[in-house]
């Protein structure tokens, strides 16, 4: 049953990648990983050779403009970090650009905010805009839009934010990297005990405590439960989603594979289910 579940990966046609903040940096120094970023850029230009649809979310923005102008992590003030993001966010997509021109791949960096979503004419466009890039056989890189973002206009997390770019475009996977090898039934870090669990049918009140525990960065925003939460915005939208292992960006091609790599989420469509409702209601909680 599992291993058919994992084989429809293959024939999967529109996907999203989200890669977080500490998956791009070295642990060391907080500097970007070019060898890492070139295998996945390798692997997203491959799945594009392959004819599939590829969007990245990328989160980083930030943390490398906190780089460039030398500020050190901690409690800084919301305009010094969208400063930093300002500045972050055109080195990270230079960066990208550079690496993904190496095999031919055109890019183009969308930057989005809740209104993106919650606002009719703001969405409308933003699909189109999506529609029209993936046509082209451009790989769109997106992000929040951290420089304008504030309290009342913010995603938050790149997992919410790669689950709701999903369910615009219709995708049929989503693969969130992570720094954890997937959904455990307790933090592994922390519980020697913890079960890895494979694959989840149904995101119900039991998965969902598993999901209280924080992922081991300091770096990104996301923990499981934010991961959880992606989980039920792309499974009720109709994409298939999994958390998998980014110490490896090659993960990717072996997920694609149809191998058991990292927790599959089976999508379950709810007519139901409205994204602008959702991310509406998201503050409101
Ligand atoms: N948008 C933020 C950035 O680029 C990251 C958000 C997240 O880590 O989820 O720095």
């Amino acid at each position: 049953m599992n291993q058919q579940i994992r084989e429809a990966i293959r024939d999967k046609q529109r996907i999203v990648i989200k890669i977080g903040s500490s998956s791009l940096q070295h642990p060391e120094t907080g500097d970007l990983d070019y060898i890492k970023m070139e295998v996945l850029v390798r692997e997203l230009c491959n799945l594009r050779n392959q004819g599939k649809d590829v969007v990245l979310v990328t989160s980083g923005a930030i943390a490398c403009g906190k780089k460039a102008v030398q500020i050190k992590d901690g409690d800084n003030p919301i305009a010094v970090k969208q400063a930093c993001a300002a500045i972050g966010q055109a080195r990270l997509m230079m960066t990208y650009q550079k690496i993904f021109a190496e095999y031919n791949q055109v890019t183009a960096q969308i930057l989005m905010t809740r209104n993106t979503i919650v606002d009719n004419l703001n969405r409308f466009n933003a699909a189109n805009t999506f529609t029209e890039l993936l046509k082209l056989g451009v790989i769109p890189i997106v992000n929040e839009n951290d420089t304008v973002a504030t309290y009342e206009i913010e995603i938050g997390d790149n997992d919410t934010l790669s689950a709701i770019v999903a369910a615009l475009i219709h995708a049929d996977l989503l693969i969130l990297l992570s720094d954890i090898d997937g959904l455990y039934t307790d933090n592994p870090r922390t519980n020697p005990n913890a079960q890895f669990i494979p694959v989840v049918q149904e995101i119900d009140e039991h998965i969902l405590c598993m999901g209280k525990h924080e992922t081991g960065s300091s770096v990104g925003t996301g923990g499981m439960d934010t991961k959880l939460t992606a989980a039920k915005i792309a499974t009720a939208s109709g994409a298939d989603m999994i958390i998998a292992n980014s110490e490896d960006v090659r993960i990717i091609h072996r997920i694609m594979d149809g191998r058991e790599y990292g927790t599959l989420f089976t999508a379950h469509k709810d007519d139901d289910f409205y994204l602008t409702d959702f991310v509406e209601q998201m503050h409101n909680d």
